[in-house]
């Protein structure tokens, strides 16, 4: 790890001391050892991390857009060639698998290169006016200075989520980190640093916990809040940012449903089912949460369902099984307080449950691969958001109940539906009340859109709706009579 924790501030492409006495610690959640601690931000770190972005900004915003997008193109360049040593860090800090942290560093690459191609793509219109000899232009401006605050299951592709788009649409941006995983965002922002020529004060880093987060929405110098974490604290932010307007854009938690209709390819739904719920120890806002499997098929499919969960590997992230611990205590506790939760409320225990007999280390924060069966539309663990590797089975008498169980919901992020039927899937995706619907599949695209509908969030990321929010509309009337 190659990051001196003792400076963490990264503002006007310089590191900076923090002269703070709140340190913060950095836990290896497998064994709950502290790694290192790393001083929280002050309220005055984040007026100068604004401040400069602000000064930084007009001049980003006038360079072509190619130079943009040509540092943008070396960034992804050295993220690419960097992607075994932020993975080390990045396992360490948050427990995800190597193979997994190199794929969610290697997609951070591919994020920050599909954005840097909008450098000469966005575009505005030209329109006929309505007097005599008058044209209309709108023209796609930036915001300015945009602060970017960062949830810990996804550290380094959610702050590249942030920043490229931001940066391309010519903002400059005060990003952040998780306060659970600041580690692999420092040092990745030490290998651009150290590599491609940003000028100074583009891209500023922040740390801290909640508290340095809401001072950053607080910000005079902040025009837009881009913000990926729970519903909660979205909507804390969209009441702290309504004060003087500022814009925001939230992507929030999910409750994904998986409709398994009586014709699935039972093989393909559990291959995708057990993956999506398990990866990065369930700890994904894409994750299968519930599960709505036909009567016809639902003894074929519990069967085959809770073998593969029983056979998930669980062990030392390092050494790459198909899982490792959830991110803290915290987390861990929620998960078991799920479980205990739904047993209470009349679900059985298939596989898994709340502890961990044998975990493979002490003081680790482990969960198992759990499927509940007998479990009702009613129950809680259908309802709330369970970020670990908790499935509940709902049987389903008909497409119309699934679709009705899955759009009973606060939660409009992620569903999936696993059907041979082109007619069936083809209604259900139209119906879902979900931002995004993978049918007989899973996993999105750059160029696709993530969304959230209802408490799911909202703004939206990748593809050209994620990077066009990043930009505000400016109409010039033209008037040469
Ligand atoms: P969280 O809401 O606890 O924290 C997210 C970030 O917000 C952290 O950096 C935290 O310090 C900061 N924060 C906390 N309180 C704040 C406040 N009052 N003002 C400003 N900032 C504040 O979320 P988390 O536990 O880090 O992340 C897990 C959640 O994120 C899950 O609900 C998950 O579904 C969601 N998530 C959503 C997406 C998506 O694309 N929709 C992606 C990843 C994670």
């Amino acid at each position: 790890m190659g990051v001196n924790s003792n400076t963490p501030l990264y503002i006007d492409g310089e590191w900076h001391e923090i002269e703070s006495n709140s340190e913060i610690p950095v836990l290896n959640p497998c064994s709950g050892e502290r790694i290192t601690s790393v001083p929280s931000a002050t309220e005055s770190d984040v007026d100068r991390a604004t401040s400069v972005a602000r000064s930084a900004q007009p001049e980003w915003e006038q360079r072509p857009a190619k130079e943009r997008g040509d540092l943008l193109r070396e960034i992804a360049d050295v993220i690419e060639d960097n992607v075994d040593s932020v993975a080390e860090t990045l396992v360490a800090e948050q427990g995800k698998t190597l193979s997994v942290a190199k794929y969610e560093i290697t997609a951070a690459a591919d994020i920050v290169r599909y954005m840097s191609e909008w450098d000469r793509r966005i575009e505005g219109d030209i329109l006929p006016g309505s007097k005599q000899r008058q044209s209309i232009t709108l023209l796609r401006k930036p915001y300015g200075v945009v602060g970017g605050i960062i949830p810990w299951n996804f550290p380094i592709s959610v702050f590249v989520r942030k920043f490229a788009p931001a940066l391309v649409a010519g903002n400059t941006a005060v990003i952040k980190p998780s306060e659970l995983t600041p580690l692999s965002t420092l040092e990745l922002v030490e290998i651009i640093d150290d590599n491609v020529d940003l000028p100074p004060g583009v891209l500023n880093v922040v740390t801290g916990g909640g508290a340095i987060g809401a001072a950053l929405v607080e910000n005079d110098d902040i025009d837009y809040v881009t913000m990926t974490g729970n519903v909660d604290t979205g909507k804390a932010i969209m009441r702290n940012a309504a004060t003087d307007l500022t814009r925001v854009s939230l992507e929030l938690g999910g409750k994904a449903p998986a409709i398994v209709c009586a014709d699935a390819d039972i093989e393909t739904a559990v291959d995708h089912i057990v993956g999506s719920r398990t990866i990065n120890a369930g700890q994904v806002c894409t994750s299968v949460e519930r599960i709505y499997v036909h009567s016809d098929v639902r003894e074929e499919f519990q069967s085959q369902f809770t073998a593969a969960m029983e056979a998930v590997e669980i062990g030392d992230p390092t050494t790459d099984p198909d899982m490792g611990p959830q991110v803290s205590a915290d987390e861990l506790e929620k998960t078991q307080a799920a479980i205990n939760r739904a047993v209470e409320q009349g679900a059985d225990v298939a596989v898994g449950g709340p502890t961990t007999e044998n975990p493979p280390t002490s003081g680790g924060y482990w969960a198992k691969p759990t499927v509940l069966t007998g479990v009702d539309q009613d129950m809680d663990i259908v309802h709330k958001e369970v970020f670990g590797p908790v499935a509940p089975i709902v049987e389903v008498d008909s497409v119309d109940q699934s679709v009705a169980f899955a759009n009973d919901s606060q939660y409009g992020l992620s569903s999936y539906v696993f059907t041979e039927s082109y007619r069936d899937a083809m209604q259900i995706a139209e119906d879902l009340e979900f931002g995004e619907t993978f049918i007989n599949g899973s996993g999105g695209a750059q160029q696709g859109h993530h969304i959230g509908w209802n408490e799911s969030g909202l703004g939206g990321e990748d593809g050209k709706y994620g990077v066009l929010k990043y930009t505000q509309i400016k109409s010039v009337y033209h008037n040469f009579d």
